[in-house]
């Protein structure tokens, strides 16, 4: 075991489902391996369709009693769950850092980012209003209420893997929805560990469920809720091919869905930008995560007056960047998760400089290391028939473009089928405002890198997704309208 937490217990192993921790009905397991050294950090439940079905059960269940909970009851819940959250971050940031590699102190970050979703929906519960429609007919009333969607399934990737199920699991519990989670299989522990910390806030048995499983055992896991007409509602994040599949599988329920897919960000400098700024923006976007977020900048356009400037600061600030496992303290850039993520990356920048491109910085594995790490990577004379450029690359690559004209920068960024983040740094007023309104995507950073927020709307246009995540906006994806009409008052 790697492990040393203040509360081993905190490690869990097992499902919670119907507020009992247990084995999958089949009794099997996998091993959750540690990225940076490939050592086992433990064996979880590896469950199959019977667990997915008992899950549903145990929230089908608890739905009632729950939704009939007066809002200010799940509020004090959840608040309960957010300082327990809080209270246990050196556990979970090292459970999260063990399991997926990102350095410790971006893994603190994220448990204060996924608790502070968790705060937000805790207050946005106690906010859920109707409307009384003004009187058409005499003897007539007629209200809008908002109600839970009903049971909610959850299924996350292995990025973030405490940020991710805490947004969707914070709204749908403030709405008065039950939940049925899957975290990926590569990074259970801290989803397992969460609501674990649910339980010991309050939150009843069967209202949040959450399970393990290996990729092909998720699959049909997941299979059986895509099937379950008691789901109402799917909340997704991941890739876009498997969103498209989960709206495929679950239209012959008509289930709601909200897929927060992957994105193929443009970052672009224009020639009257800060650069000394834009380059801050860059790196906290880009690097963050080891380049393995759904946000990261993976086309950077830069404006031929002044690429070779803004080309040296930045390769000057990412050559300097610590590569190092979680543990070390001075770590910037931990292991990417797997051997196919660090394959990936080695095609592509292979590609790009098969294709023209220029190393300016890393460009390499660094097998000395570990099996999963690789060089942040700067490339220069990046062009649109190189992979990086159409594909998401997640990870530490930068790779620069030259272009001469706005319209060249709006027309090449809307060039993806793509529409999740999308960043500029300009010091003309005029221009940012034409910019922002011409990007086609659901999150624009204009002279900022660092976008998310619990208070602000997140998600995509295009084959990035629908459905958004976080503030007011975030609570309506677990609501549905009744519309009420009284008759018979005069
Ligand atoms: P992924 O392969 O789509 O997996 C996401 C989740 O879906 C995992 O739990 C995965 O389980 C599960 N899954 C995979 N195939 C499935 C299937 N056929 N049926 C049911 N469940 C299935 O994505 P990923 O590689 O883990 O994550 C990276 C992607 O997520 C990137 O494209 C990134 O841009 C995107 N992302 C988007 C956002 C956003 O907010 N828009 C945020 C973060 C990441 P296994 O782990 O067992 O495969």
């Amino acid at each position: 075991m790697e492990l040393k937490l203040k509360r081993e217990e905190l490690l869990r192993r097992q499902n919670l489902i119907g507020g009992e921790w247990t084995d999958a009905v089949n009794g099997a397991h996998y091993s959750v391996a540690n990225p940076a050294t490939g050592g086992i950090i433990a064996e979880v439940a590896n469950s199959t369709k019977a667990d997915a079905r008992a899950a549903t059960d145990a929230a089908a269940k608890a739905a009632d009693a729950w939704r009939e909970r007066l809002p200010r009851e799940r509020a004090e819940i959840l608040k309960r769950w957010h300082a327990l959250i809080v209270a246990n971050t050196d556990d979970l940031a090292a459970i999260m850092s063990m399991e997926q590699g990102k350095p410790l102190a971006e893994a603190k970050g994220e448990v204060a980012y996924g608790a502070s979703y968790v705060a937000w929906f805790a207050d946005e519960a106690t906010r859920i209003y109707g409307d009384l429609i003004p009187q058409q007919q005499r003897g007539k009333q007629m209200r809008a209420i908002r109600e839970p969607m009903g049971i909610v399934a959850a299924i996350t990737p292995w990025n973030f893997p405490l940020a991710m199920i805490a947004r969707k699991i914070a709204p749908a519990l403030a709405a008065g929805c039950t939940v049925v989670g899957k975290p990926a299989e590569d990074t259970p522990l801290t989803a397992l560990a969460l609501a674990a910390l649910a339980q010991e806030a309050g939150v009843p048995p069967g209202v949040l469920n959450m399970l393990s499983a290996s990729r092909d055992q998720g699959i049909e896991a997941v299979g059986d809720w895509l099937a379950d007409d008691r789901v109402r509602k799917i909340t997704f994040t991941g890739s876009t091919a498997v969103g498209k599949y989960l709206a495929r599988e679950s239209a012959g329920t008509l289930k709601k869905l909200s897929l927060e897919l992957g994105g193929n960000a443009p970052f672009i400098v224009f020639d009257d930008a800060d650069l000394d700024a834009a380059v801050v923006g860059l790196m906290a976007a880009k690097f963050r995560n080891g380049g393995q977020t759904c946000v990261c900048p993976n086309r950077i356009y830069v404006q031929a007056g002044v690429f070779d400037k803004f080309a040296e600061l930045l390769a000057a600030r990412v050559g300097a960047l610590k590569v190092a496992p979680a543990t070390d303290p001075q770590a910037q850039i931990g292991p990417m998760i797997n051997a196919k993520a660090i394959d990936k990356i080695d095609r592509h920048v292979n590609d790009a400089v098969s294709k023209g491109a220029k190393v300016l910085t890393g460009g390499k594995r660094l097998t000395e290391m570990g099996p999963n790490y690789y060089a942040p990577t700067v490339l220069a004379h990046a062009t649109n028939e190189m992979l990086v450029t159409c594909e998401e690359t997640f990870g530490p690559v930068a790779p620069l473009y030259r272009f001469e004209s706005e319209e060249e920068a709006i027309r090449l960024s809307n060039d993806t089928p793509f529409g999740l983040a999308a960043y500029f740094y300009t010091q003309d007023m005029r221009r940012a405002e034409r910019v922002s309104r011409a990007l086609q995507a659901g999150v624009v950073g204009l002279n900022e890198g660092a976008v998310a927020s619990e208070a602000a709307p997140f998600g995509g246009v295009k084959e990035s997704g629908y459905g958004r995540e976080g503030s007011k906006y975030g609570l309506e994806d677990y609501l549905s309208i009744k519309y009420i009409c009284q008759g018979g008052l005069d």
